[in-house]
């Protein structure tokens, strides 16, 4: 896919990480919140996507169902 900030070619690849990737975020009124994106019980969890390496931004691939 095209980069969406500079619109060069970006190269696809995974994210590995252990047993979870979590998102942790504030809202609007500064309460905390988590996303469980994706887990593995086995570990090496991985979360597919694509990299620009000139930007240094990634785009990844949220499963609909952590499992
Ligand atoms: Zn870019």
């Amino acid at each position: 896919m095209k980069c969406p900030f500079c619109g060069e070619e970006m190269t696809p690849g995974y994210l590995e990480s252990g047993r979870y990737f979590m998102w942790k975020a504030e809202d609007e009124r500064g309460k905390k919140r988590e996303y469980l994106l994706a887990k593995s019980y086995m570990g090496g969890t991985k979360l597919t996507g694509e990299i620009c390496p000139y930007c240094r931004k990634l785009v990844l691939d949220i499963p609909e169902n952590p499992t």
